[in-house]
């Protein structure tokens, strides 16, 4: 049995005390693969944006809501797990400045300034142990393959899962699963469930019984 953190669902970024950046993330695709981990015995903690969902009572949920948050918990964990897979989909950027009070309608166009959030799934792969693994999802809409590679590199991810826009806020996704080479070893598609377990199964094949095995 491995113990496998999994981040899933989008983060917030406030503006004001009510109004924030986030995106169309369901926290569905991070679901599935909470469950299809946990049907084949491993112990899970869902580090978990805003959703609409609930994960299964087996899992160990943080909930957070900002993506400062997220790598905070996920870092203050990662150390005692054997893997991680970076489903969430965290904002990339945060304003510069989070107004205490409402922002009010004043007539002119409104600029906001925003900066970069750390990316949690390179912070965790830049600080991986040999024993530990990670992979990363990729959603792309041009040069999907060169894109999902590169990003494979760049967040020293163990495999990357490429899919597409579609993939957001829906009960169906069609993946393609690859490796450092470069090569798609695996390709699903169909209801988010059962294509996760197909993925997970490939997970268990690829990155946890060769790590338990040693
Ligand atoms: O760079 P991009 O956002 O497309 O990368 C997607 C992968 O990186 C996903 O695994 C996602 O969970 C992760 N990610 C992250 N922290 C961010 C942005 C993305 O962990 N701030």
């Amino acid at each position: 049995m491995a113990h496998i953190l999994v981040t899933s669902g989008p983060t917030r970024q406030y503006l004001d005390p009510v109004r924030f950046i986030s995106n169309a993330s369901s926290g569905r695709m991070g679901a599935a693969v909470v469950d299809a981990a946990l049907a084949l015995g491993h112990q899970v903690t869902v580090v978990s944006g805003p959703v609409n969902l609930e994960y299964s009572r087996e899992a160990e949920v943080r909930q957070v809501v900002t993506t400062e948050e997220m790598l905070e918990v996920c870092q203050a964990v990662f150390p005692h797990c054997d893997g991680v897979i970076g489903v969430a989909a965290p904002c990339d950027y945060r304003p510069v400045e989070v107004s205490p009070h409402k922002i009010k309608k004043n007539g002119e166009p409104l600029t906001l300034v925003l900066e970069q959030t750390p990316d949690i799934v390179a912070t965790l792969g830049a600080t991986k142990r040999n024993d530990q693994w990670v992979v990363g999802f990729a959603l792309e809409t041009e040069d999907a393959h060169f894109r999902a590679v590169t990003k494979l590199h760049k967040k020293c991810c163990d495999l990357v899962v490429l899919n597409g826009p579609s993939a957001m806020n829906a009960d169906e996704n069609s993946v393609e699963l690859i490796n450092p080479a470069g090569d798609i070893v695996a390709t699903f598609s169909g209801p988010k469930t059962e294509l996760c377990r197909s993925l997970f199964g490939e997970f268990e094949r690829r990155l946890i019984r060769p790590v338990q095995r040693s």
